[in-house]
Order: structure tokens, then C-alpha cells, then sequence
């Protein structure tokens, strides 16, 4: 199976603070990897840095076969916009769009806005019969749901994801986690940080990450 996901000797440093030491980690295509560990262990330096939004110290980066270390900012941003879809512990909707609206909006950062498109994403997610709410009269888990669709408009090759059910009660958190599993299914390749044993669980493998190493891979 391909390898879409191969982080070599990846190590970050915050002034002393080392984040990450000489981590090593690979996802293979179609696979959901959990990545937990306490506060403060490295798992959103290690996510920022695979999604591009931050850089490493040392070490190398590849996403099916192309090496992100060196890329400039601008490559960073087309990487992020082409392979990858994020989702955040926040929501990071605009407040005054609604739920069609947002996805468009990311739509439009990557190609060209298209309503029916936005639509069909929002259908995907099950949010058919809520595409003209605004995010405030929307619930937890389907604002998440929106982040979603928005994440996977771009038709991502990785779906990145930073805590996606911290902000969630357990009803809310059981959709998101359907959805998940139904995009397994489908063969999407799933990294999902979470601190949550329960979301932690669901993944095929999980990687512990204590003070910036790792600390133990399940299987
Ligand atoms: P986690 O997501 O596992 O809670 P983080 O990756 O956010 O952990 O943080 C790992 C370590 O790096 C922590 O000690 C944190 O304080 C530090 N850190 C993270 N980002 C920065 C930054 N931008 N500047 C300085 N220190 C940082
Ligand atoms: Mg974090």
C-alpha cells in the first residue's frame, strides 16, 4: 500500500523548548492514525508542520513522495489549498454565511466557487436540509459537519485533524465520529489528534507521543 504520510527524524524547537525530538511516523493510503498524548507532547507542532503551517527544525516531511521541508511560503500555501483538508478543535466559520456560503468560501481559495458543488458536500456530510443556516443556528456537531464538507472540497489527499471533537458534548461527538468512520470507509486517509481515549480508539493505530518522541505505536 502507498505510504501518503512518511516523517523522518522530524524534530522542532521553540527557543529551548524542544517540541518534537527525532520523530518517526508513517501513514499508509486509506489508513486513520490517531496521534494522542498529553498537553503540551508535540501532537499540534507535529500537525502544523505536516499541514505546512509551521516549519521544521530538522528532519524531512513527505506527503505522497513530495518533501515539504524547504518548500517556500507560497508552495506551502498551494500544498495546503491541493492536498490536504484541515479540522480544528474551533470552527473558524464566518459568522454572516451560511453553511453553503462557508464551504463556497474555502471552494473558492482552491478553484472556483460553485454552489451546487458546496451543496453536494454539505449533502455528503448529512447536512442536505441545512445549507442556508447561519453558523449560530446550527449545533455543535453540524457546525463541525460543516468544517468538513469545507475540509474536503479540495478532494484532499490527507484529512488533517486537531482535536475535531474538543469542542463537542458526546451526542455531537458520536456524529462526527460516524462520519469519520464513513470516510474510512471510503478510503480516505485520516491523522486526527485528539486527547479523547474513546476518538483516540476508533482509529486502526495510535501513536503516543510524550515529550516530543514517540512513545509507543499500538499494533
Ligand atoms: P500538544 O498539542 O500536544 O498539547 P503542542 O504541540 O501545542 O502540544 O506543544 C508542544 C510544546 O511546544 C509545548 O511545550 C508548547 O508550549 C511548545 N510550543 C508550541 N508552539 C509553540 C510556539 N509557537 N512557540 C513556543 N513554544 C511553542
Ligand atoms: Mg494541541
Amino acid at each position: 500500500m502507498k505510504e501518503i504520510m512518511k516523517v523522518s527524524r522530524l524534530s522542532k524547537t521553540y527557543g529551548q523548548i524542544k517540541a518534537l525530538d527525532c520523530v518517526d511516523l508513517s501513514v499508509r493510503e486509506g489508513e486513520w492514525l490517531s496521534i494522542m498524548g498529553p498537553s503540551g507532547s508535540g501532537k499540534s507542532t507535529l500537525l502544523n508542520i505536516v499541514c505546512g503551517l509551521d516549519s521544521p527544525s530538522d528532519g524531512s516531511v513527505r506527503i505522497d513522495g513530495i518533501e515539504l521541508a524547504g518548500m517556500s511560503t507560497g508552495e506551502l500555501a498551494r500544498y495546503r489549498r491541493e492536498m490536504v483538508g484541515l479540522i480544528f478543535q474551533q470552527f473558524y466559520m464566518v459568522p454572516y454565511l451560511n453553511a453553503t456560503e462557508n464551504v463556497m468560501l474555502s471552494q473558492y481559495f482552491h478553484s472556483m466557487a460553485d454552489e451546487k458543488e458546496a451543496r453536494r458536500a454539505l449533502d455528503r456530510v448529512g447536512l442536505g436540509h441545512r445549507l442556508d443556516h447561519l453558523p449560530a443556528h446550527l449545533s455543535g456537531g453540524e457546525q463541525q459537519r460543516v468544517c468538513i464538507a469545507r475540509a474536503l472540497i479540495n478532494e484532499p489527499t490527507l484529512l488533517l485533524a486537531d482535536e475535531p471533537t474538543g469542542n463537542l458534548d458526546d451526542k455531537n461527538e458520536g456524529t462526527v465520529m460516524e462520519l469519520f468512520d464513513e470516510l474510512h470507509t471510503q478510503g480516505m486517509t485520516l491523522v486526527v489528534v485528539t486527547h479523547d481515549a474513546s476518538v483516540g480508539e476508533a482509529a486502526d493505530r495510535i501513536v503516543y507521543l510524550e515529550h516530543g518522541r514517540v512513545a509507543s505505536l499500538s499494533i
